[in-house]
């Protein structure tokens, strides 16, 4: 039986599919190979986006976690967290420890509009807000004060949805679910009363899925208005693109029979309004000292299917602008990036050099991959891709013996060692799932109310010996 070590970098859905695969693929193999797999994270807690880009109004989403967490206990895995790739070790470390990487680090960075006032304050990025609403360890829970009473949400997928329906869904619908407490209390004390949602092109393009857009139409105590000219799929589109999409494409019948439903209201007088609007592209965010509008104009699709702007402006009256316009990838030190597409360049999960040939031993999955695209669940057949790729370069060599494999393994943890490094254990995770469980009791709020800061993790990961 051939022995393997991986390091897998990222404990997001990419990463823990990974491992998973591993162990599942090499079990299969004639004759099998035994894989032990350490997986590396930035953050002291796993699960990357799982914990701090789903919803917390998403509980079957979030149920991932508890596969998730059957890999981690997987005794053929270990769990680093708190090692940050490029900081606490380098490329140079992983390949020298490990027989072979896998880079799984996900999409962190938001995309910038590149308009005037995009740095005003009130304008964020929509990925700055996810993260404070999901308690993420490098946001300040004082971050966002929801003064505003308007919202504008610029993008139509399903980012936008999720931000959009924090914003305006009843916060006491929140107090069961593990949002942290002082970011329920930032809701609670919410002014926000109207939130625009606002896309380019039309409904047929937008990128929500159906069952995410429906949601927004059911919050109780919600009017939902859209525009009938903009739901009406001729009006601004001369090219007939919409029309094709919704004839070859189920999702976008789906959404457009949302949308028109939403069209055909007449608002109920509720406290908070969502307006979705369509062909508006954004030309400047207004205000001198905070934001105090945004610009758009008209869009239209002209006859060769061109995406142009009509001249015809319109400014909406918002004090906060979320831009929810995707994520990227950030590069990682030493590791081959793609300026353009924010992604590792690859081939089936290999990493290419600058001469496009694999570099040995170096392989990607998830986001970094293939960039921000896809459900969770496409990350699973997308590490397997990479998994295939992997075993059959790594296996059926003459492998090392245990105490070379072993020395090897421990090469990492005594680098960090000597680094002031000290990784955070799964049974260290656990103590900290075990502190949300008890804060959740103490303010009887559901089953857990995650810790609202880095500081509070890392005490509950360490607490002081007695
Ligand atoms: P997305 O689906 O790619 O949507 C990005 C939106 O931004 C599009 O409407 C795009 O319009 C628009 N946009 C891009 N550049 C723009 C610009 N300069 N000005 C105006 N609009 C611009 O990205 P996302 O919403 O960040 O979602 C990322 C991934 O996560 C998706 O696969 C999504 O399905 C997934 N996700 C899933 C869930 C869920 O299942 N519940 C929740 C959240 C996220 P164009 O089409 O015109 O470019």
């Amino acid at each position: 039986m051939t022995g393997l070590d991986v390091a897998v970098v990222g404990s997001g859905p990419a990463g823990l599919y990974t491992a998973e695969a591993l162990i599942k693929q090499a079990a299969a193999l004639d004759p099998p190979a035994e894989v032990r797999v350490d997986v590396l994270d930035r953050l002291p807690t796993p699960y990357g986006l799982v914990r701090y880009g789903v919803a917390p109004d998403h509980p079957s989403i979030k149920s991932i976690a508890e596969y998730l967490r059957k890999i981690l206990e997987n005794p053929q895995v270990r769990f680093l967290g708190g090692v940050h790739l490029g900081d606490d070790v380098t490329r140079a470390d992983l390949l020298a420890s490990y027989d072979a990487v896998v880079y799984a680090t996900g999409a962190m960075r938001d995309r910038r509009l590149g308009v005037e006032g995009e740095d005003l304050p009130g304008s964020y990025a929509a990925t700055g807000f996810v993260n404070w609403y999901c308690g993420h360890p490098d946001m300040d829970p004082g971050t966002f004060s929801l003064d505003a009473e308007s919202v504008a949400v610029i993008g139509v997928g399903n980012v936008a949805v999720d931000v959009a329906r924090i914003l305006v869904r009843d916060p006491a619908e929140l107090a069961s679910t593990d949002v942290s407490q002082p970011v329920l209390d930032t809701l609670t004390a919410s002014k926000v009363r109207e939130v625009h949602v606002i896309g380019r092109r039309g409904p047929a393009q937008a990128k929500f899925t159906t069952k995410e857009l429906r949601e927004l139409g059911e919050l109780a105590g919600v009017d939902i208005v859209v525009p009938a000219q903009e739901a009406d799929l001729a009006a601004f589109d001369a090219a007939g693109e919409g029309e094709r999409l919704a004839e070859s494409d189920r999702r976008v019948r789906g959404n457009l029979a949302v949308i028109s439903g939403w069209a055909a209201r007449s608002p109920a007088g509720h406290a908070r309004r969502l307006t979705v609007r369509f062909w508006l592209r954004p030309v400047k965010i207004e205000g001198a000292e905070r934001v105090s509008g945004l610009t758009v104009e008209r869009t239209r699709l002209d006859e060769q299917g061109r995406l142009t702007g009509t001249g015809e402006l319109e400014t909406i009256s918002v004090q906060m602008v979320l831009r929810s316009v995707g994520y990227q990838s950030v590069p990682l030190a030493g590791v081959p990036f793609d300026e353009r597409s924010c992604t590792v360049p690859n081939e089936a999960g290999r990493v290419l050099g600058p001469d496009g040939a694999p570099l040995p031993r170096e392989y990607v999955s998830g986001w970094l991959k293939r960039g921000p695209t896809g459900v969770i669940g496409t990350n699973k057949s997308d590490a397997a891709d990479t998994v295939r790729s992997l075993l059959a370069d790594c296996c059926g060599g003459e492998g090392r013996d245990e105490a070379a494999r072993a020395a090897a393994r421990e090469h990492l943890t005594g680098e960090l060692a000597a680094r002031g490094v000290l990784p955070v254990s799964y049974a260290d995770w656990l103590r900290v799932e075990q502190a949300e469980m008890s804060l959740a009791a103490a303010l009887g709020r559901g089953a857990r109310v995650k810790l609202a800061s880095r500081a509070a993790i890392d005490a509950a990961c360490r607490p002081p010996v007695a």
